[in-house]
């Protein structure tokens, strides 16, 4: 691929050799991450009642050749401070749907793919367009993908939120809210918006089985979803006390540590083998 300094030989104006900032250097650290594949998509299996899964979380990884693997926390907002998240979300996106389509043909078995959405990529006007083009490019199946946006991307503005949920849902895809319950205003998506299911945020999790406090609103946000006809994953969970506390709740779909952490592909082909899905 063309290195920094060719392209910035075409530049002519600039002055040889070119400085960079620390933010330049890390910017174009990620984007060559991605055009080197190094960037990839993992998959944190989310299941139903009955132990089988139900789908993957898709969650980016980076395995740094010098510096170790770096989590999404530690790149993500950066590039979303930068405007250029959708690149990453995008590629992201277009890898998981290619692996999982390929994976799914092999096994002959169909499961539910999540994708992250950042707030910043969701309001731009390409989003739809680009979502489709992936989808025909990788041949996944459009009922089977959901996207995850969180309600802080929801927050910007709920009218122009509400037509890109629709869209999306137009071409078959579903729409999940993500860390549900963390924003104050929460419960006016859900008087807004068209969504498929809603993501229980770990935080209220961690303690459901001593805070009182933290139960009810599991409890009172299960039942609320469920008069919406809205589904029900449980995020984080990480011992099988709150799994039984949860069922007990009426949900329906579970995620977390204490199942699995996300698996790249080889590891999740190697998962998949031994357990029972949908
Ligand atoms: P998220 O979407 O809320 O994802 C859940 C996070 O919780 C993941 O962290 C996951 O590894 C972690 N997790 C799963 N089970 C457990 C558990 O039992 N206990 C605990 N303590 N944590 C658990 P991860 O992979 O580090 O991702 C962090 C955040 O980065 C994600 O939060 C998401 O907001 C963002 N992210 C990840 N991949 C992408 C992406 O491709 N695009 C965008 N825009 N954001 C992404
Ligand atoms: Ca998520
Ligand atoms: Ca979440
Ligand atoms: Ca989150």
């Amino acid at each position: 691929h063309v290195s920094l300094n060719d392209a910035y030989k075409d530049l002519g104006k600039v002055e040889w050799p070119v400085t960079l900032s620390d933010r330049e250097k890390y910017m174009f650290m990620i984007r060559r991450g991605i055009e080197e594949g190094q960037i990839r998509p993992h998959y944190q299996p989310i299941m139903n009642g009955d132990g089988e899964v139900y789908g993957f979380e898709v969650l980016v990884r980076w395995p740094h050749p010098e510096q170790g693997t770096i989590p999404p926390n530690k790149f993500i907002p950066f590039a979303e401070e930068e405007g250029f998240v959708d690149e990453i979300d995008r590629y992201v996106c277009e890898y998981a749907c290619h692996e999982m389509k390929q994976l799914m043909d092999q096994l002959g078995q169909k499961f539910i793919l999540t994708v992250n959405v950042s707030a910043k990529h969701i309001t731009k006007g390409h989003y739809i367009k680009e979502l489709k083009e992936t989808l025909e490019k990788t041949s996944f199946p459009p009922e089977l993908l959901a996207i995850e946006v969180t309600e802080t991307s929801l927050v910007v503005n709920l009218k122009e939120a509400a037509y890109v949920i629709n869209d999306v849902r137009n071409l078959g895809a579903q729409v999940w809210i993500d860390d549900f319950g963390t924003v104050y205003s929460s419960l006016n998506y859900l008087r807004h918006l068209p969504l498929d299911v809603i993501k229980l945020d770990g935080s209220f999790i961690r303690n459901i089985q001593d805070n009182k406090v933290d139960r009810t609103i599991c409890s009172t946000i299960i039942q609320l979803a469920h008069e919406l006809n809205l589904k029900v994953v449980a995020e984080g969970i990480e011992e099988g006390c709150q799994l039984k506390e949860l069922k007990q709740l009426n949900c329906e779909l579970f995620q977390g540590y204490h199942f699995h952490k996300p698996l790249g592909i080889e590891e999740l082909r190697h998962y998949i083998k031994g357990v029972k899905v949908l």
